[in-house]
């Protein structure tokens, strides 16, 4: 247990440290990062904090309600899924491809999706 714990601690930092290097080389949009520089995390575990609102680009913001969307991450299915909890939906572009990265550093800290479903 122990050791895969430090083992994906070990992962998460080497990820870091790379999509750093590539996001400041302008190779990686920080929208398609999969770990946040901001909290040293996998974007899916932190993605519930506020400072993934973004009222201007409209990540996690609903502009009908002027709300932040809540976040359902759901570890079987691999998904994450943001909508607002005034109207239900509250979605934008910024917030699919929010969703689309926490997926994907969910599914990268599970190993192989496809071993999972089964
Ligand atoms: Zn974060
Ligand atoms: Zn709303």
């Amino acid at each position: 247990m122990n050791t895969v714990v430090q083992l994906r601690n070990r992962d998460l930092h080497v990820q870091l440290a790379q999509e750093d290097r590539l996001e400041d080389a302008g190779r990686l949009a920080p929208d398609d990062r999969m770990t946040c520089h901001v909290h040293n995390r996998w974007v899916h575990q932190c993605v519930s904090s506020a400072a993934h609102v973004n009222q201007v680009t409209r990540h996690r913001w609903c502009r009908d309600c002027k709300t932040a969307l809540t976040v359902a991450v759901d570890e079987l299915t691999l998904t994450v899924h943001m909508s607002c909890p005034s109207c239900g939906d509250g979605r934008s572009a910024a917030t699919r491809r929010l969703e689309r990265a926490c997926e994907a550093s969910l599914a990268y800290t599970k190993g192989r999706p496809a071993l999972l479903a089964g």
